[in-house]
């Protein structure tokens, strides 16, 4: 198999994945079915990041062609029915435990249903966009359009065409603002396209936030540390020139020495 791009959903770490971190087998459904033939792809795959090396288990059911005539036969995979995270159950991404919890629980369970239920997903995104936006910016609570209007000076302009947009695709747009646990017909791809909102808010609101304030942090405990270590070098300068040197006093005398010494030599070399 070709080596692909994988983000682990364990570690969230975007890799590539070659034929070493993957175990495949196939089964192909040959009884005479109405259906036809169909192929299923089982894959384990084992995260290469040495912190990780987490299995993740995934399935995928395709149709099967079978070409060529009665010489040369041969069989291709064909259109895919079906797609399965098996192991970890979703593709939801692994986000830092300094979120809110309940964002976090929203998300992922908006996730594990988007194929299953795109209009229960949906619900739980929109909830889960509504307590972003108040816990992050502090919104009162209120109706989601109201909250979203009350952030429009609050984000950059395309932020906000974006939560925008989303608010106003199809059914959702129509029924959100008027009750937001209404459950409303949605299609898995306006489900999907709030999952990856919410994705993508989280990312660049909460953890964009935290690594900023992280890199702060360790800039200004760098600077301490140099500081610290400055001040403990004037003061070992201090101690070692004190310990090589005789006090003031004795100094000033030997300064007066010399100069007496170099007042002197013209005399001498007269
Ligand atoms: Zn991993």
């Amino acid at each position: 198999m070709p080596e692909f791009s994988w983000t682990c959903p364990y570690c969230d770490r975007p890799t590539t994945i070659t034929n070493e971190r993957i175990r495949t087998s196939r089964s192909v459904l040959d009884i005479n079915n109405p259906d036809g033939r169909q192929i299923l792809d089982t894959m384990f795959i084992v995260c290469p990041n040495p912190k990780c090396q987490k299995v993740a288990v995934v399935a995928d059911l395709h149709e099967s062609r079978v070409l060529g005539d009665y010489i040369k036969r041969w069989e291709e995979i064909g259109k895919k029915l079906y797609h399965w995270d098996l192991v970890p159950p979703s593709k939801a991404r692994s986000f830092p435990s300094y979120i809110p919890e309940p964002i976090l629980i929203d998300y992922k369970e908006a996730y594990l249903i988007k194929d299953l239920s795109p209009r229960a997903s949906a619900t739980l995104s929109r909830r889960c966009l509504q307590g972003i936006i108040r816990d992050f910016w502090g919104i009162k609570p209120g109706r989601l359009v109201d909250e979203i209007n009350a952030i429009e000076n609050k984000v950059d302009t395309t932020t906000w065409q974006a939560i925008s947009a989303v608010r106003k695709i199809g059914n959702i747009g129509a029924h959100m603002e008027k009750d937001i646990n209404l459950i409303v017909d949605v299609d898995p791809d306006e489900s999907e396209k709030l999952i990856k909102l919410i994705e993508l808010l989280i990312q660049d609101w909460y953890i964009n936030k935290e690594n900023r304030k992280k890199q702060l942090e360790d800039i200004i405990n760098t600077g301490a540390v140099k500081e610290a270590q400055r001040k403990g070098a004037t003061k070992n300068n201090h101690n070692r020139k004190s310990e090589s040197h005789p006090p003031p006093a004795t100094t000033t005398t030997c300064y007066n020495e010399a100069t007496v010494a170099w007042k002197k030599s013209p005399t001498t070399t007269k």
